[in-house]
């Protein structure tokens, strides 16, 4: 991965860093009153200011103290800022026509009214109780669809992708929205956008730098980031308002945790439980300065210094990292601060909030659930994981199936799948695409199957379709029909 470049206007990465800002705010709090907030404002000002100067444009200097938190609540009197759903029915029937939302005549839909498993042949397919599209996901992409509707003579925009699932965003393309990509450094260019268009920001949100650049050029804002995600932002607002760390356990370029990132004040982003460990023993034992800040030189504010930044800290997550890991995480934190400063300090020197999302958590326990019997005759011989290759709770339940050495196949759609020749492309959670080839065996085999949050169950129903294909050259589909069983009723059991 390469280091962010300080050119993008989603990014504030400390590489890009010249002041010693955090020590400036640990300095401003002792003021007395609110601490002051740091002046990654001023860096990411000057970043945003950058692209709007590449747009020829010419707002866009946030003053140092800039409130993130207050900005976008008084986006709201804008007249200009949309942040909820009108569930117009004819966009959730378009939804439903296109295969962008659950099942309610397919496989997947009909294999919700048999106890979540399918016979096909020599094929058991065993679906996960919890799978595929969150409530915060297809109510992002609902908000799409309805403002395509809203604005019809109006040029669209997403900042990016709307969920991380290819087959989604394709249609949205189809419908004549233009997607703002990253480049490869993970710079945007926005000069594409004018005055009085309308810009959608995805469900896991957008930074706080590229919300201002578009409410100062007058854009009609479609804001559909999940509630979940709003959560961690006030989250790590409360802990800078405190004068604490944020210590986010989350990917440093997720575009969920440059968005959390970008609405805390001082913070650290580790990527995992060994991470952790290195800043606990640095809490705990000091080290090595230099080397701490060339580990983390993407992964903190501006300005970050472990020798004073790592007095009071508070704990947040990217809400689809692995649950177990981010509870792990928050306990060591929490050991580690009382360890060092004792029980009488340890409620002004941690902070903590529940902030793991709940379809998150469902998802992965329930393929915990479904691989748990692995050895066993009631036992699955392989597991199917659908979703988009950069979605990261995809990853995750691909995680799972490989901690526990099942063969477990990520895909992100049935094109991966080459039914001739029995052979499947998929990937790794640690990233490697790879080929099988002779994939399905000869004779019954048992498979399990889920998918991330980001993922329609059409896409599931299209792999298994090449699954049975493989298994049986005379397969000749699924009728469709039916089924009692409402997405609704399916949200209510998770
Ligand atoms: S996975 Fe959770 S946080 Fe992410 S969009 Fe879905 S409900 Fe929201």
């Amino acid at each position: 991965m390469q280091q962010a470049a300080c050119s993008s206007v989603a990014r504030a990465p400390a590489g890009c860093a010249s002041s010693s800002g955090a020590s400036a705010r640990r300095h401003g709090a002792a003021a007395g009153g609110r601490p002051q907030r740091r002046p990654l404002r001023v860096a990411a000002a000057a970043e945003a200011k950058e692209v709007l100067e590449r747009a020829a444009d010419r707002s866009g200097v946030q003053p140092a103290d800039f409130d993130a938190r207050a900005f976008r609540r008084s986006l709201n009197s804008t007249g200009r800022y949309t942040r909820k759903p009108s569930n117009d029915p004819e966009s959730l029937q378009l939804m439903e026509e296109h295969g962008v939302g659950y099942s309610t005549t397919g496989l997947v839909a009909q294999m919700r009214e048999q106890d979540f498993t399918w016979k096909q042949g020599d094929v058991t397919v065993k679906l996960a109780e919890a799978y595929g599209f969150c409530w915060g996901v297809e109510r992002a992409v609902q908000m799409a669809y309805e403002a395509r509707k809203a604005y019809p003579g109006k040029r669209l925009h997403i900042t990016n992708e709307i969920i991380h699932n290819p087959g989604v965003n394709q249609r949205l393309k189809e419908m004549d929205v233009n997607f703002i990509e990253a480049s490869e450094e993970g710079d945007k260019d926005f000069s594409a956008v004018k005055e009085g268009e309308v810009v959608i920001l995805p469900a896991f949100g957008a930074s706080v730098q590229e919300m201002k650049l578009l409410s100062d050029r007058k854009v009609q804002i479609v804001d559909t980031t999940c509630p979940w995600v709003s959560k961690v932002w006030n989250a790590v607002d409360n802990q800078s308002r405190k004068g604490h760390t944020s210590i986010i356990h989350g990917k440093w370029a997720h575009e969920e945790t440059i968005a959390t990132a970008s609405f805390a004040g001082t913070y650290l982003i580790v990527k995992d439980l060994k991470e952790a460990h290195y800043v606990c023993d640095y809490i705990l034992q000091g080290g090595n300065r230099e080397e701490f800040l060339a580990k983390f030189q993407n992964a903190m504010s501006e300005g970050f210094d472990p020798e004073v930044d790592l007095d009071r800290i508070g704990m947040a997550n990217q809400t689809t990292m692995l649950k177990g890991e981010t509870e792990a995480i928050g306990k060591l934190l929490e050991r580690t601060m009382l360890q060092k400063y004792g029980p009488a300090e340890l409620s002004q020197r941690f902070m903590v909030m529940d902030t793991i999302c709940d379809a998150t958590q469902y998802r992965q326990d329930a393929v915990y659930k479904l691989t748990g019997a692995q050895n066993t005759p009631e036992g699955i011989d392989m597991m199917i994981v659908v979703g988009g290759f950069n979605s990261s709770n995809t990853s995750h339940l691909q995680e799972i199936g490989e901690m526990k050495d099942i063969p477990s196949f990520w895909v992100d759609s049935a094109a991966r799948i080459d039914v001739d020749a029995n052979k499947v492309t998929h990937k790794l959670a640690h990233g490697e695409l790879v080929e099988t080839a002779s994939w399905l065996p000869e004779g019954p085999i048992t498979i399990g199957v889920t998918s991330g949050a980001s993922t329609p169950d059409k896409a599931v129903e299209d792999v298994l379709d090449r699954v049975f294909r493989i298994k049986d050259p005379a397969f000749a589909g699924i009728a469709p029909r039916k089924t009692s069983v409402t997405k609704e009723a399916h949200e209510e059991e998770e």
